[in-house]
């Protein structure tokens, strides 16, 4: 499954040139162009789904195996301090590329807080009815 507007696919394709870390059958791992911190990844599943919602389970599953592999490696490699993994589902969720694909963000000390987010403070009732309405 390919599809010609995709960045993505074009690389998997051998189009368009990346840095690749990893390859197999069904994944492409390669280097961000655009990288957060020194040795930023993608993994990349070669066939084309658009996000996690239309990933199949079990390439899902491989996903995370995959992912687990590549930080073990990298960690010894690049000998950063650990790891973020991040995976972007819709625009509103800041996804640029639509064919799936899972950040591996290297982290080091000191290198700044570039995944921050602003802690809410929801209270009791608010987790109590947010709760019921995913579960209900
Ligand atoms: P997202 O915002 O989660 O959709 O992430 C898309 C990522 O793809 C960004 O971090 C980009 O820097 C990266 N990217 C875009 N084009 C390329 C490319 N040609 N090779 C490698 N990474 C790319
Ligand atoms: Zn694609």
């Amino acid at each position: 499954m390919k599809q010609d507007n995709c960045i993505f696919c074009r690389i998997i394709a051998g189009e368009i040139p990346s840095y690749t870390l990893y390859e197999d059958e069904k994944f492409k791992v390669i280097l961000d162009v655009g990288p957060a911190t020194r040795g930023h990844a993608l993994i990349l599943p070669k066939d084309h789904y658009a996000n996690l919602y239309e990933l199949p389970e079990e390439t899902a599953a491989e996903v995370i195996k995959l992912a687990k592999k590549m930080i073990a490696r990298m960690t010894d490699k690049l000998e950063c301090d650990g790891f973020n993994i991040v995976q972007n589902n819709g625009e509103t969720a800041g996804q640029t590329v639509n064919h799936f694909h899972m950040h591996l963000i290297p982290r080091y000390k000191n290198d700044g807080e570039i995944l921050k987010y602003i802690a809410g403070k929801p209270g009791q009732e608010e987790l109590e009815q947010i709760r019921k309405t995913i579960v209900e």
